[in-house]
C-alpha cells in the first residue's frame, strides 16, 4: 500500500456530476471535469482514479443489477484501492446503499456514497463540500492503521451515516438524509468527528461479492381503509415470495377478519411478511398492542428499527441466496450488517 491512500470514485449519475455543455444540455462529468469544478480535488494527498457508468442515470431508474454492478466494480478493484465513493443521485441512494452492504461480505475498507442536491457547477452547489468530505473519509485511518469506516455509509450534509440505516427525508433541503434509528458515525465541522462507538465492527475476513438478487417481493402500506380483497390481490401476484407491509406505530394494523384472512391465506402459500413501521423511528413490537398480535401468531417476522429501504434490500439479498423460506426468516429476524438493533 503506498503512503498516498487510493480512492475510486465510481460515478453512477445524479444530479451531482451533471454540467451544463456550450449548448446547454446536462451532461455527466468525467474526472478531468470533475477536477476543474473541485480544484481542491488535487490539493488532496490521495491518488484519485475514477470509474463511470457507461451510461450515467438518474437514481430513480437504478435497478437491483445496478446495484450489483456497483458491488462487482468495488470487488474487482478491492486491493487495488484504500477506499471507494460512489457518485449517485439522492433519491434511491438509501437503496442502494443498503443493497451494497448485504452484497459486500466481509467489506473491510470504506464504501462512501454521496450526492447533491444541486449540480456541482452551480454557484450554491452542495456538491463540493460533499464530494471532498466523502473522499477524505473515504482515505481516513485510525490509529492502528485501519480504514477509519470499514463499512457502506452515506455522507450528505456534514453527516456520515451507516448506508443502511439512512432515509431520505427531505426533497430540497441539503440535509436530505437521516439515520433515525443509528447515531451518525461522523459529523464534519470545523473538524471531522468520528464517533467510533458507531462505527464497525472491524472485519478481517476476505471479502465475498454477492451478485443474486430476487426481486419478486412486494411493499404493502397500511392506510385505514385499505381494502382486504385489494390486499389478497396484491398477495397472490404470481411468483410473489414475500411482502413488507408498513404498520402503523410499533407495527400495528387493522383486526378485521377478512384483513387478517388476506395475509394468513398468503402465510399458508408460503409467502414471508415482514413487519415494518411507517413511523420514521423507534421499533416493532409485534405483540405489544392486540392489533399486532394476530400478525405474530400467523408468523409475520417483527422487523424491529429497519427501514424499508434496508428491508428491500436485504429480502432482495437473502431470496437471491437460494435459503429457503424458513431460513430466509431466520435471517430476517437476526441484524446481519447492522441494519437494525435488536431490542
Ligand atoms: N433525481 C436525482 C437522482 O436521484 C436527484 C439527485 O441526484 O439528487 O438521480
Amino acid at each position: 500500500m503506498s503512503q498516498r491512500p487510493s480512492v475510486l470514485l465510481i460515478y453512477t449519475g445524479g444530479t451531482i456530476g451533471m454540467w451544463a455543455d456550450p449548448s446547454g444540455a446536462l451532461r455527466p462529468m468525467d474526472l478531468a471535469h470533475l477536477e476543474e469544478q473541485v480544484p481542491e480535488l488535487k490539493r488532496f494527498a490521495v491518488d484519485l482514479h475514477s470509474v463511470a457508468f457507461e451510461r450515467p442515470i438518474d437514481s430513480s431508474d437504478m435497478q437491483p443489477g445496478d446495484w450489483v454492478r456497483i458491488a462487482r466494480i468495488i470487488g474487482d478493484r478491492y486491493a487495488a484501492h484504500d477506499g471507494f465513493v460512489v457518485l449517485h443521485g439522492s433519491d434511491t441512494m438509501a437503496y442502494t446503499a443498503s443493497a451494497l452492504s448485504f452484497l459486500l461480505e466481509g467489506l473491510s475498507k470504506p464504501v462512501i456514497l454521496t450526492g447533491s442536491q444541486l449540480p456541482i457547477g452551480t454557484i450554491r452547489t452542495d456538491a463540493k463540500e460533499n464530494l471532498i468530505t466523502a473522499i477524505e473519509i473515504a482515505a481516513a485511518r485510525n490509529a492502528q492503521g485501519q480504514p477509519m469506516v470499514p463499512e457502506v455509509a452515506v455522507y450528505f450534509e456534514y453527516q456520515l451515516m451507516r448506508g443502511n440505516r439512512t432515509v431520505k427525508v427531505h426533497a430540497e433541503r441539503f440535509e436530505a438524509f437521516r439515520s433515525p434509528n443509528w447515531p451518525v458515525l461522523a459529523e464534519a465541522g470545523v473538524h471531522l468527528r468520528y464517533n467510533e462507538a458507531a462505527i464497525g465492527p472491524y472485519t478481517t475476513g476476505p471479502l465475498t461479492v454477492h451478485d443474486r438478487l430476487d426481486d419478486r417481493i412486494a411493499v404493502i402500506r397500511l392506510f385505514p381503509g385499505i381494502q382486504a380483497d385489494w390486499v389478497r390481490h396484491a398477495l397472490s401476484a404470481p411468483g410473489l415470495r414475500a411482502a413488507i407491509l408498513t404498520t402503523f406505530g410499533s407495527g400495528n394494523g387493522p383486526t378485521g377478519d377478512a384483513f387478517l384472512g388476506a395475509l394468513r391465506e398468503a402465510r399458508e402459500r408460503g409467502v414471508i411478511l415482514l413487519n415494518v413501521t411507517q413511523c420514521v423511528g423507534g421499533r416493532v413490537e409485534q405483540g405489544r398492542y392486540v392489533t399486532s398480535q394476530a400478525m405474530q401468531a400467523m408468523g409475520v417476522v417483527g422487523g424491529a428499527d429497519i427501514t424499508v429501504e434496508a428491508a428491500v434490500a436485504k429480502l432482495m439479498y437473502l431470496l437471491g441466496s437460494e435459503r429457503g423460506t424458513a431460513a430466509v426468516e431466520q435471517a430476517l429476524a437476526v441484524p446481519i450488517r447492522g441494519e437494525f438493533t435488536l431490542a
